[in-house]
């Protein structure tokens, strides 16, 4: 059944359109071959990316909740996972940080459905995107996957001073695109942070939920991008 009334879609970046896992996972590998990590820390590709999943994770949930700044995020997250595999503490993790940072932001890999689905929207309606990513590197990602042009506003929740699902940030970008709540939708993987803190603010969330998590709510569900067709 199709939305009605709808003017703007909102849209979540990380893990939504841009493939987060895949654009991070390419980085790390490059990356461990590039520092010799084999040797170096004596472990697996593999067991390296896992860890440093498991590790950043743990970070962002700090990040959001207040508990870890921006710039103690980005560094202990490498730190933390070069110290699981080596207690000697090998003395390259902020550099990899660093390196890090730099590469992934440009790297293209989107969600299945992303390009056809943002030029079916295109013209129906008024795209833009909401972030809890940094400033600095979603404006990178947007240009290196070629997304740029399909978004009239970009809000990086770190403007607005609170994170996504902060009604604040929501209410900012409807402002800022002129937008009522009762005219938008905002699309997102995370459903809390997305979809019930769109719902909150007044807008329709809508929850890409691809791994198929099974959380009881109240929002529209999509497994794949494409059923936005059908919904929109
Ligand atoms: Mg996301």
């Amino acid at each position: 059944m199709k939305l009605k009334d709808v003017k703007h879609v909102f849209w979540d970046l990380d893990h939504t359109l841009w493939d987060f896992d895949l654009n991070s996972s390419d980085t790390l590998h490059e990356l461990f071959i590039r520092y010799n990590l084999e040797n170096e820390l004596k472990t697996q590709v593999d067991e390296f990316i896992s860890a440093y999943k498991r590790i950043n994770d743990s970070c962002w949930d700090k990040y959001r909740n207040g508990l870890m700044t921006k710039d103690e995020l980005r560094l202990a997250r490498f730190s933390l996972t070069f110290s699981h595999f080596d207690a000697k503490g090998y003395d390259r993790a902020e550099e990899f940080g660093w390196m890090y940072m730099e590469e992934c932001p440009k790297k293209s890999k989107l969600i299945p459905g992303t390009v056809e689905v943002l030029n079916y929207l295109k013209g129906k309606y008024t795209q833009h995107i909401i972030t809890n990513g940094f400033l600095e590197v979603q404006g990178i990602k947007q240009v290196a996957s070629g997304l740029k042009s399909y978004f009239d506003v970009v809000v990086c929740s770190e403007e607005v001073g609170e994170k996504k699902p902060h009604p604040s940030v929501f209410k900012y970008a409807l402002e800022k695109a002129g937008a009522n709540e009762s005219e938008s939708v905002m699309i997102g993987d995370n459903l809390e942070v997305d979809a019930l803190g769109a719902q909150n603010a007044g807008l329709t969330g809508i929850w890409f939920n691809p791994k198929q998590k099974s959380i009881p709510h109240s929002v529209v569900e999509i497994i794949e991008l494409e059923e936005l067709f059908h919904i929109l």
